[in-house]
């Protein structure tokens, strides 16, 4: 099949909002395809604070169901994250150092705490490297996240360990790119070849360093070099949504067909909290919230970026805070690859056949089918469970699911 950019964009948005496959229809506006293509190959928006593709999406979604309710008396779609949670948090962490000598832990000294300051400048706490500390506390909340080590700024001999301890433990440990490696193949083969020689594996997950990125390039070479997901396209200087996105999403090659390589764009990271924007740490909390907030009302998924050496810092330790916001509202929490993994699971087709909604393929565990019917209407499942009563069900299909509605 001919692909282009509204073939493309019609791929997107239905896997992203979890339609029946071809339901969108004309729903699916030009200036849609325009907007969505327009970012994709580099255009940068005016105002990265709101994630306006996935607004313009949810638009699309209540014209797509106010339709088929009218028509087909009712209507469903996939829900977007596991057990149907609001939405969802990919915790990260950027490797860039582990270590830094006393003079510029005294340089610094006003951005720890005295324990701590004594403890590094005596050689006795180790300020910068957090990896099993942040481990064990997102642990203690049953969250699993992901760390990108650099292969080229310090000896992987140090982190040896502390990257099988936790990739044992379920985390996901990908590589924080050098310099060059977003735009040059050979780069990338080379920090490949060093990752691989250092911790024993080839990484599935990627960001770059800098978030250093190419429109024209950054995708494919990530695709050939066989990542399963990329998690750099992010803004350094502003917060939000480069992309208009607050979901993953298959970028795509230079004929608009879908990559296999799978983007969970980057919402927020530390640095330009207190870097870029001279937050205080209350403001740079509130801020998170806000980004929060964003992803409770799009049913979207903020990516944040915290920096594994700054967690014992002024302005660091707020990620404490935030890790028991995000337990308390309930979101799904995950590493990328477990994002990546769930994205691509939750992607199977759901297909109509006459009267009847199927599944192509064995659904995920805790994939939930959202289904809103008609006044008087009521669906016979085969092989599921449905739960809720009146207008709004939940089902949970098991494999052979069928949907009925009459
Ligand atoms: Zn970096």
């Amino acid at each position: 099949m001919m692909a282009d950019a509204r073939s493309y964009a019609a791929s997107l948005v239905e896997e992203s909002l979890g339609l029946v496959r071809g339901q969108l229809d004309d729903a699916l506006r030009q200036d849609l395809v325009d907007e969505l293509s327009s970012v994709m190959r580099g255009a940068h928006p005016d105002d990265v604070g709101r994630p306006f593709i996935e607004e313009r999406m949810l638009s699309v979604l209540s014209e797509v169901r106010e339709r088929a309710l009218e028509r087909d008396g009712f209507f469903a779609r996939k829900a977007r994250w596991p057990n149907a949670a609001a939405f969802a948090v990919c915790l990260t962490h950027d490797v860039d150092n582990v270590s830094h000598p006393a003079s510029h832990i005294w340089k610094t000294r006003s951005r720890f705490g005295a324990a701590d300051l004594i403890g590094g400048l005596l050689g006795v706490v180790r300020l910068y490297d957090n990896v099993r500390m942040i481990s064990k506390k997102e642990g203690e909340h049953g969250f699993r996240s992901s760390f990108y080590f650099m292969s080229a700024n310090y000896p992987l001999s140090r982190v040896r360990k502390a990257s099988d301890a936790i990739r044992d433990g379920g985390w996901d440990v990908g590589l924080h790119g050098d310099f060059g490696t977003h735009d040059s193949p050979e780069k990338m083969n080379e920090a490949l070849s060093r990752f691989s020689a250092g911790l024993g594996f080839r990484p599935n997950g990627l960001r770059e360093h800098y978030l250093k990125f190419d429109f024209g390039k950054s995708w494919e070479l990530m695709e050939d070099a066989g990542f399963d997901y990329d998690t750099t396209v992010g803004t350094n200087d502003r917060l939000g949504y480069r992309l208009g996105l607050a979901s993953p999403f298959h970028p795509p090659g230079p004929d608009w067909t879908p990559l296999n390589l799978l983007e969970i764009p980057l919402t927020l990271m530390d640095t330009t909290l207190w870097g870029y924007l001279k937050r205080t740490e209350e403001e740079g909390f509130s801020d998170c919230i806000r980004f929060v907030e964003t992803a409770e009302k799009t049913e979207g998924l903020l990516t944040l970026l915290w920096h594994q050496e700054a967690v014992r810092m002024r302005g660091g330790r707020v990620y404490w805070k935030l890790l028991q916001e995000f337990k308390t509202r309930g979101c799904y929490v995950a590493s990328g690859s477990q994002v990546a993994h769930w994205w691509r699971v939750r992607s199977l087709p759901m297909v109509r056949d006459g009267r009847l909604i199927r599944l192509e393929g064995d659904p995920p565990k805790d994939l939930v089918i959202r289904l809103e019917l008609a006044e008087g209407r009521e669906p016979t499942v085969r092989s599921g469970t449905v739960e809720g009563r009146g207008s709004s069900r939940s089902v949970r299909p098991k494999r052979g699911f069928e949907l009925e509605v009459s």
